[in-house]
C-alpha cells in the first residue's frame, strides 16, 4: 500500500460524523455488515456539509443516531443540546458544530485505540450490536441510523435493569431518540434470529454477548457479557 495516500470526502451524515474518522475500511459479506475489512488511515478527511443537501430527510435522520450516541457515551453537554433543537430548528452553524464535536470525540477513542485492540474504541458500538442484527434482518429496510437507534434503546434497557442507569435515564435515552423521529421499537423479527446473528458478528460463544452498556448520560460506558437470557427477556419488551 505505499505510495497511496487516500483522501476521503464522506458525503452522508453518518460520514461525516462517525464513519470517516478512524481508517476502518470493510466491506459487507452475505453473512454480515463490515465482515471482511483492514485498517487503513487516510491522508485527509475533507468534510463539507454542502453534501448533507443531496440528502433525503431519512438520511439526515439516520445520521443524528449516531450523534445521539456521542453524546451518551461522551458528551453530556451534546446530549442536552440535542434535547433543545430538532433537525428543523437546527441552523447551518449548529450542523457544523455537532460534526466538529463528533470528530473531535471519535478522534479522541481512535487516537487511543486505533485498531480496536484495547477495548476503548469498543465503546463506540453502543448501540451496535443489536443494530447491526436487526441492519442484517431487515435486509437494510432499517437503515444504519435506525436500526442503531433500537439499538441503543436496546442496551440502555440492559443497563436499567442491572442499575447502571435510572429508569428516567433510560426514558431520557428513549425520548431523545424520539424526538429526532428515530424508531425505538423492534421491528418484528425472530428474538432466536436476532442472538444468532449477534453471536455470529461478535464471533461470540454460546450463552453471552458483550455489550456496551451506558451508566449515565455524557459518561465512557462498560462492556459486559450478558447472558442470552437476558438479551432475549430486553427484546421481549423493545
Ligand atoms: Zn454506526
Amino acid at each position: 500500500m505505499r505510495g497511496i495516500s487516500l483522501i476521503q470526502v464522506p458525503t452522508t451524515l453518518l460520514a461525516m460524523v462517525d464513519s470517516a474518522i478512524g481508517g476502518k475500511t470493510a466491506v459487507n459479506h452475505p453473512k454480515g455488515k463490515n465482515l471482511v475489512g483492514s485498517f487503513y488511515q487516510p491522508s485527509n478527511v475533507f468534510i463539507d456539509p454542502i453534501f448533507l443537501e443531496t440528502l433525503s430527510e431519512r438520511e439526515i435522520r439516520s445520521g443524528f443516531s449516531e450523534i445521539i450516541k456521542y453524546g451518551v457515551i461522551s458528551d453530556r453537554n451534546l446530549f442536552e443540546f440535542l434535547e433543545t433543537k430538532s433537525l428543523d430548528k437546527l441552523m447551518e452553524e449548529d450542523i457544523v458544530g455537532i460534526i466538529t464535536r463528533c470528530i473531535a470525540i471519535k478522534a479522541q477513542y481512535v487516537e487511543k485505540d486505533e485498531e480496536d485492540r484495547k477495548g476503548i474504541r469498543a465503546a463506540l458500538n453502543y448501540g451496535h450490536t443489536v443494530g447491526h442484527a436487526i441492519e442484517n434482518l431487515t435486509n437494510n429496510s432499517f437503515n444504519h441510523g435506525e436500526a442503531v437507534a433500537v439499538g441503543m434503546v436496546a442496551a440502555a434497557m440492559l443497563s436499567e435493569r442491572k442499575d447502571l442507569i435510572s429508569e428516567s435515564t433510560l426514558r431520557r435515552i428513549c425520548k431523545l431518540i424520539e424526538y429526532h423521529g428515530l424508531p425505538t421499537k423492534l421491528p418484528s423479527l425472530v428474538h432466536d434470529d436476532i442472538l444468532d446473528v449477534m453471536h455470529r458478528d461478535k464471533k461470540a460463544e454460546r450463552g453471552y454477548i458483550r455489550f456496551v452498556l451506558p451508566i449515565g448520560i455524557g459518561v465512557e460506558p462498560l462492556l459486559q457479557d450478558i447472558k442470552d437470557e437476558s438479551i432475549k427477556q430486553v427484546l421481549e419488551k423493545l
